[in-house]
């Protein structure tokens, strides 16, 4: 188990970063395409519904960064991959396709 932590560490950590570089990138994209006083009202329009594409894009990838910190907390405390629902060990196999699962095949409701 120890050996195996300190890998899922790794990769949570690795996986926080590319998510922080996409959205910083998703970022510098939009505000290269900023809008300009040319601009007609379609593209204003077209540029609007652009960001809420990014923001809801943004919102799932927030999701997940809040889902590895919390994961990354429970690393910390000694309580990964443990079930939150009856304190059972998680199957490694699940938490290699999960990295983040709070809880065991049996509890989870998604
Ligand atoms: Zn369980």
């Amino acid at each position: 188990m120890k050996q195996f932590t300190v890998k899922v560490r790794e990769n949570l950590l690795k996986r926080r970063a590319d998510l922080f570089e996409l959205m910083d990138k998703r970022q510098k994209e939009r505000t290269s395409n900023g809008i300009t006083l040319e601009q007609d009202l379609n593209e204003q329009a077209a540029s609007e519904q652009n960001d809420s594409i990014i923001d809801a894009l943004n919102e799932i990838e927030k999701k997940e960064l809040a889902e590895i910190d919390n994961a990354l907390r429970r690393l910390e405390l000694g309580k990964y991959g443990i079930c939150e629902v009856d304190g059972e060990f998680i199957d490694e196999k699940r938490l290699i396709a999960l990295p983040f699962a709070r809880t065991c095949t049996q509890h989870s409701e998604s």
